[in-house]
């Protein structure tokens, strides 16, 4: 039974794409975050405090999905990051074919890290691989502390959750007790990452480790 779910997916197109595009990028020596949110719990904001803390030591890129408009592939071009614009016209998530169009598009040789700031959505995300290293996910603290429980499959996919806009927490009834208690339940091994991208707390913690996976990568 195993094996036939193991064919399909791998005769799956998206996979196969996605396969190709994890070699590409793997031949290049691009380390590929697919990172999840909602909208608004501050994926760009996050991006643009980790270029700020890392773009010294590595080359970054940005590839940004949206269901339409440009605002966030402008603001991270506006810090002299290339960046280019997917908008998926209504889809709620992006695709590996997407993503090779982009990957198309960038002087991957000059690049060591991209960030694919996916559409903003908790569910569908979920299921596609675009072929990244790591699929990242972002919850702010005003979505709630109950989201992991409503929203279980992203909590389980993402190999590291951040938990952004703690400078807010006086304001909101977020017990980050039951946050971490529900997410260590649900991903164990997944690290977590309590961090405002305003503030800079915790963002430290966060770019430290980001750095040591693209090391790991690099040194593979
Ligand atoms: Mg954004
Ligand atoms: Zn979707």
């Amino acid at each position: 039974m195993a094996q036939i779910d193991l064919e399909q997916k791998i005769l799956d197109k998206n996979d196969r794409l996605a396969q190709e595009n994890h070699e590409l990028l793997k031949e290049k020596q691009v380390y590929t975050v697919d990172l999840l949110a909602s909208p608004g719990a501050g994926k760009t904001s996050v991006i643009l405090a980790t270029i700020h803390a890392l773009g010294d030591r590595y080359k970054i890129a940005v590839i940004e999905g949206d269901i339409a408009s440009d605002v966030d592939a402008v603001a991270i071009k506006e810090e002299g990051i290339p960046a280019v614009q997917i908008n998926t016209g209504g889809a709620c998530h992006l695709e590996a074919d997407m993503v090779k169009r982009a990957l198309d598009v960038l002087d991957l040789d000059e690049i060591d890290l991209i960030f694919i700031e996916n559409v903003g959505n908790l569910i569908c995300p979920t299921d596609f691989y675009l072929g990244e290293d790591k699929k990242i996910m972002i919850l702010s603290v005003p979505e709630g502390d109950d989201k992991p429980l409503k929203y279980p499959g992203i909590f389980q996919v993402s190999q590291a959750i951040i938990l952004n806009k703690t400078d807010t927490l006086p304001a909101f009834d977020f017990s980050t007790d039951a946050f971490t208690d529900s997410i260590k339940q649900l991903n164990p091994t997944a690290p977590y990452f309590p961090l405002s991208s305003t503030t800079g707390d915790g963002v430290d913690a966060w770019v430290e480790w980001l750095a040591d996976q693209i090391e790991e990568a690099k040194a593979q």
